[in-house]
């Protein structure tokens, strides 16, 4: 991975990794409080920052077939989510480009 540069957030709520506190978005970027990850609750933002995005791979769930990247903090390397690629279903199309923060993962950063 080399060298990597960390984006520090700004505002009223940010969320950080639960291990290294390493910030990933803020309350401003945030869509939905409803989702399920693999550990429970999760939530789904427009934009994280500071994360490595794995290969792409296809992954059923309950909403249908998508194309998901998992997401690792970019310091401490936890799985902390996914990013959606693709949704096959038309209904679900929303969901692409965004990314899913599981709740357990994150902790106020302020
Ligand atoms: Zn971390």
């Amino acid at each position: 991975m080399g060298m990597s540069y960390r984006q520090y957030l700004a505002g009223a709520r940010i969320y950080g990794c639960s291990t290294c506190k390493t910030h990933l978005a803020t309350i401003h970027s945030m869509l939905s409080r409803a989702f399920n990850g693999q550990h429970g609750r999760a939530y789904l933002f427009e934009g994280v920052v500071n994360v490595v995005e794995g290969k792409p791979c296809d992954r059923q769930m309950t909403t249908g077939n998508h194309t998901v990247r998992d997401i690792y903090c970019i310091k401490c390397g936890v799985t902390l989510g996914w990013k959606y690629d693709k949704a096959y279903d038309p209904s679900q199309k929303y969901k692409e480009g965004k990314y899913i923060l599981e709740r357990n993962l994150l902790v106020d950063v302020q």
